[in-house]
């Protein structure tokens, strides 16, 4: 069965702007779905990607691993999913399935590199490379394929299939409960999600974010309280006294003053700095036996788990619409944070 030609945005090298390209999907194999795109997230990695930020961007890179459509074709060996079906597809399409981290469901880990959405060597293709939902449509094992709530918005959905997971399972894993003093640092694509869930599990919401005057939208997203970083009173207030700290800042800072807010054997962890911090002071987590951990996006299963929460909690992103022809400003305002929260593609505008 031959491969199909669809359409795409990516770009050809690290310093142009994002332009119309054709790529191929390969044909349905037995255990894949096809999916016709209806929306897809923007993420800031796609930026970091296409802008070769992290090295190793192989061109034309088409970005997107917050993807949602609806089921057009399936393969024979596909049980879980049928035609007109809502799914979605999130930052990976394959792993090995047998090494430990696969057999724990946590294939983010595989053993063997799992293969990301876009950027990654495509097994199924040899010689390319994947291409993500900045296009019409997608082919994917159904292993990687989620089951999204009828009852959410479509669009509104797209962001959790990165934001929302890389949010949901370090508080997940650290069993945030019902009472529990959680501090969100940074108000963004991630911490407007982990606000959303943080409340929702019934904690107690502290916003910590040096603009007083994300306040106010902070309280409407669910944080109960609002710390700002750069008032030493305030900071002094809330010292010792969370129980768990998830931090957005997307770049290298000062952790000491973060720390101090932990309570004894409490855990800050962190998601949105992939690159060096500030030196931190030994005092900080030796006293109190604290902890610094880190949280990569999260497993197939606990993605599925976190949809299902959403559902039943009616969660999604705070977004703004777009056409993909204005990917290109998108980019600019996310990189100079001027969106509220997540940009979402409405793929209508490539058909
Ligand atoms: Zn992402
Ligand atoms: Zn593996």
């Amino acid at each position: 069965m031959a491969s199909t030609t669809i359409k795409a945005y990516g770009a050809t090298a690290s310093t142009e702007a994002l332009k119309p390209l054709d790529i191929q999907r390969r044909a349905v194999g037995a255990d894949d779905v096809k999916i016709d795109i209806t929306y897809c997230g923007v993420c800031h990695s796609d930026i970091h990607t296409v802008r070769n930020d992290w090295k190793g961007s192989t061109y034309p890179v088409v970005p997107g691993h917050e993807i949602i459509g609806r089921v057009v074709e399936v393969g024979n060996g596909v049980n879980t999913y049928k035609v007109g079906d809502l799914v979605g597809v999130g930052c990976m399409v394959d792993s090995c399935q047998t090494c430990s981290s696969c057999e724990q469901d946590l294939e983010q880990f595989c053993e063997k590199r799992a293969t990301f959405t876009y950027n990654s060597p495509n097994k199924h293709m040899e010689g390319t490379q994947t291409y993500g939902g900045y296009s019409t449509a997608v082919v994917v094992d159904e292993k990687f394929v989620l089951s999204i709530p009828e009852n959410l918005d479509e669009a509104a959905t797209a962001p959790l299939l990165c934001a929302g997971v890389t949010t949901w399972s370090p508080l997940s894993h650290w069993k945030v409960k019902k009472g529990d003093k959680v501090g969100v640092i940074g108000l963004g694509g991630l911490g407007h999600m982990g606000v959303k869930f943080a409340n929702a599990l019934g904690a107690h919401v502290v916003m910590i974010t040096t603009s007083p005057e994300k306040g106010k939208d902070a309280k409407r997203l669910g944080a109960h309280e609002v710390l700002v970083s750069k008032d030493q009173d305030d900071m002094k207030k809330h010292q010792g006294s969370f129980d768990f700290i998830l931090n957005t800042i997307p770049v290298g800072h000062e952790m000491d003053p973060y720390l101090g807010l932990l309570k004894i054997d409490a855990t800050m962890v962190l998601v949105g700095a992939v690159e060096p911090l500030k030196p931190f002071h030994g005092g900080s987590v030796i006293m109190g036996r604290k902890r610094i951990a880190g949280s990569l996006i999260g497993g197939i299963k606990e993605t599925q788990e976190m949809l299902d929460f959403c559902g039943e909690h009616n969660i999604t992103s705070d977004i703004e619409l777009i056409d993909m022809q204005d990917i290109n400003t998108a980019y600019e305002r996310v990189t100079s944070n001027d969106v509220k929260y997540r940009f979402v593609i409405d793929m209508k505008s490539l058909k």
